[in-house]
Parts: C-alpha cells; sequence; structure tokens
C-alpha cells in the first residue's frame, strides 16, 4: 500500500515529518483512523495520542494537546497546540501536572478557572498515555 507522509507541527517546531503506513488522532468526536487514499478531510482535534505506524516496525505515538489535522490522498497534517513524541516525554512532570489539576478540581477554591484545569488534565493524561504509563 502506498504510504502517507505525516507531519506534525506545533507553533514552536516541527516535531515530526515521516512516512506512515496509518495514523489516529483524537479527534473532538472521537479517535479518527487514516489509511493512504482518505477522502480530503479537516477536523480539530482534542488532546490526546497519535499514533502512527511504518511499514514492518511498531506503532510509535505521540501526545498532542489540541490543534487541527488535514488529511489528504497521501499526506496528514497536524498542526498542535503542543505534541511530544512518546521517547521526549518527562513522565514526572507530567504526573506532578495530573497531580495538581485533579487536586484543584477535587478541592475546587472559589476561583478556580474549571476548565483550565480540566484541560490541564487532559493534556497530563495524554502524555501518561503517550509515554505508555497510564
Ligand atoms: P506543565 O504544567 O508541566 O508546564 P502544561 O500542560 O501546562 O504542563 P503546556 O503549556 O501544554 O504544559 O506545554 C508547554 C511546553 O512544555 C510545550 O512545549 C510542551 O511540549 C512542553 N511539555 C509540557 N509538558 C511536558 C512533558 N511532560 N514532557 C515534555 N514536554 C512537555
Amino acid at each position: 500500500m502506498p504510504a502517507l507522509m505525516l507531519e506534525v507541527i506545533t507553533p514552536e517546531k516541527i516535531v515530526l515529518k515521516t512516512e506512515a503506513a496509518s495514523v489516529t488522532a483524537p479527534g473532538i468526536q472521537g479517535y479518527l483512523g487514516v489509511l493512504p487514499r482518505h477522502a480530503p478531510l479537516i477536523t480539530p482535534l482534542k488532546a490526546g495520542v497519535v499514533t502512527y505506524s511504518r511499514e514492518g516496525s511498531e506503532a510509535e505515538r505521540l501526545a498532542v494537546s489540541g490543534g487541527f489535522l488535514e488529511a489528504g490522498a497521501d499526506r496528514v497534517v497536524i498542526l498542535a497546540d503542543t505534541a511530544e513524541k512518546a521517547t521526549d516525554i518527562d513522565v514526572e512532570r507530567a504526573r506532578q501536572a495530573k497531580e495538581r489539576a485533579e487536586k484543584r478540581l477535587r478541592e475546587r477554591p472559589a476561583n478556580l478557572d474549571v476548565a483550565r484545569a480540566e484541560a490541564a488534565l487532559q493534556r497530563a493524561l495524554a502524555r501518561l498515555k503517550a509515554a505508555g504509563v497510564c
């Protein structure tokens, strides 16, 4: 099967540019899979795990924290707010971010920005999942 060109780009840098046989990504309405010859598509993403596989090798993962995916017949471009390859994730930092967000949501101080705390929790969970620790 012909390959896809997968690019993952953040405002800071090009995180990944590689050939892939398939890509799955966290669309706001659920995970979606893209194979070569996919119909043209643009969809918003939520925080979660992008998985891609290269012909003959194991699937690899990245954490993303929202953005957009554009798919065409032979390419997938992910424009993400943040994106980290699994191997670049600082697991301890993500654990601490998760604990901070959970504590805020549990204790609910009067000035709590709930949406912000929930978004921070989802980013931390995505990083832990991509790193394979939750
Ligand atoms: P924290 O509270 O730990 O800063 P955060 O979710 O608020 O986490 P972001 O604002 O999403 O952090 O990201 C800021 C920058 O730090 C981005 O470049 C992102 O890729 C990077 N980053 C955040 N958390 C991690 C992590 N656990 N491992 C590696 N890079 C991270």
